[in-house]
């Protein structure tokens, strides 16, 4: 071929050809380019592609998203869910396990005011006192940015509104407490959907305090207005998970390896939690009723956790349940946090990995996009979901998240009540699902040489790391 045709054909290629991935990664092999448009992947895609219902997947989201609701750890919402789980894993066929753990103590609870009918939403503060089932009411008494002499008069035995910025909240709240306030209200001071969590640094205050938005905090200035705080400690309180094991083919097989495929359905308060996480919920619920039917020479084990919100505390819970034996016949974690999200920037299926390294998780995904002729995927260095807890265990572990590609950037609305299912692309729920699902039959039909974490890979070079972000590796996201 001529080098000017050449040339023009790859200029061709790239109007008319879409990048086989966002970032390919090392170790993937040398294809740019996927081979060619429109690509079906083999005959073992093309059972699960054909099989997927993405009908099904919204129909499990709209159970929990709109019947259910927000699936704070500890409630009986989350209870609800996992029930709700269950049943679905039995109709398929399955025995169902189910775990319950404790979770830590918590404060939580509710603000009314003068100003509206309706709660406001609050972020309690690590480290809060409780009010008692009465709860307080008092006047809300402006305190500025809560330096000492912010503090009027009638501070005493109300409730102080005190606005972030200045110095520390746990030094606000000592400035307040010592005002003789019976409460503390701490308002942002920028726009966001979410209300400030106020961190007293391992402090405990002697009196309730609790964060809201800037726009709540502005809607409290005023002559006259009262506000209620009604916080309860919540000791002792469990969580649970769900488990369904679908068995390797044949007469069970000695020692068979395992793949974890997890997501969470617990959500954080107030929040309906769409994307986050009904979304990997329903797609690994669809992907259990899918691969019951077919043999796979390893066992897969469908994990659903309570309490990811909080401290990742149900994946943790299930992880230390482990055998030694199991640990070591654990091949791999796919793990499905966020992935119907339908803001549009949200181009990219990421695959966060904890050390960012191209593991047996992502060799399988990227294998996957580029029989699919799927260009969306992008490795990253990234913990903050439930894989954490494989990956610290020694298992190949990755998170499949939207995100938009360069930034990393999720959805503004997750983590607050507008993550609905208005918000949710059938369109993407579908791609990914369908990705994920061909990528894990592919990795669970057949034996793999080589257990446990893929850390001598080779090419594990040029591995992207992000480190700002390592740091914050155990906080969601
Ligand atoms: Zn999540």
């Amino acid at each position: 071929m001529k080098k000017g045709l050449a040339a023009f054909l790859v200029m061709l290629m790239m109007f008319t050809v879409p990048f086989s991935f966002a970032w390919s990664g090392p170790g993937t092999g040398g294809a740019v380019f996927a081979e060619a448009p429109g690509k079906s992947g083999s005959a073992f895609d093309q059972r699960i592609i054909n099989r997927f219902n993405t009908d099904r997947v919204l129909e499990h989201m709209t159970h929990l998203v709109e019947e259910i609701g927000p699936r704070v750890a500890g409630t009986e919402e989350e209870v609800l869910t996992a029930e709700y789980i269950q049943a679905q894993l039995e109709s398929f066929g399955y025995d169902v396990e189910t775990q319950e753990f404790g979770i830590p103590n918590r404060v939580s609870g509710e603000l009314f005011t003068s100003v509206s009918d309706e709660e406001f939403a609050i972020r309690v503060a690590p480290g809060s006192a409780a009010t008692g089932e009465e709860g307080i009411t008092g006047l809300v008494v402006e305190a500025g940015l809560g330096y000492p002499e912010d503090f009027p008069e009638e501070t005493g035995g109300n409730i102080a509104l005190i606005e972030r910025g200045g110095m520390t909240f746990w030094e606000k709240t000592v400035n307040a407490q010592e005002a003789g306030a019976a409460g503390v209200i701490i308002y942002d001071n920028a726009e966001s959907l979410v209300p400030v969590t106020p961190s007293l640094g391992g402090n405990q205050a002697d009196v309730p305090v609790v964060g809201i938005t800037k726009a709540d905090g502005e809607r409290l200035i005023g002559e006259g207005i009262t506000a209620t705080l009604t916080l309860s400690e919540l000791a002792d309180q469990v969580s649970p998970n769900v488990i369904a094991v679908k068995e390797p083919k044949g007469k069970p097989a000695e020692n068979p390896e395992i793949v974890y495929v997890t997501a969470h359905f617990d959500s954080v308060p107030y929040s309906p939690g769409a994307s986050d996480n009904a979304s990997g919920t329903a797609v690994v619920l669809e992907l259990a009723r899918i691969l019951k039917a077919f043999p796979t020479e390893k066992e897969v084990r469908f994990v659903f956790v309570g309490a990811e919100e909080i401290g990742l505390i149900g994946s943790r819970y299930y992880v230390s349940q482990l055998s030694e034996d199991e640990i070591a016949r654990s091949a791999a974690n796919f793990n499905l946090d966020m992935v119907g999200t339908n803001w549009e920037p949200a181009t990219a299926l990421y695959v966060n990995v904890v050390d960012g390294a191209p593991n047996q998780v992502w060799q399988s995904a990227s294998a996957a996009a580029e029989r699919l002729g799927n260009d969306s995927l992008v490795l990253f260095a990234r913990g903050a979901s439930d894989h954490v807890a494989f990956y610290e265990a020694g298992i190949d572990a990755a998170n499949f998240i939207r995100r938009e590609p360069g930034t990393a950037n999720l959805e503004p609305w997750y983590h607050t009540p507008f993550d609905t299912m208005d918000k949710i692309s059938e369109s993407r729920l579908q791609e990914g699902g369908q990705l994920i699902g061909a990528a894990i039959y592919d990795f669970a039909r057949k034996d793999h040489p080589g257990r446990g974490r893929s850390n001598e890979a080779p090419g594990r070079t040029g591995v992207l790391f992000n480190e700002d972000e390592r740091l914050n590796m155990t906080h969601h996201r």
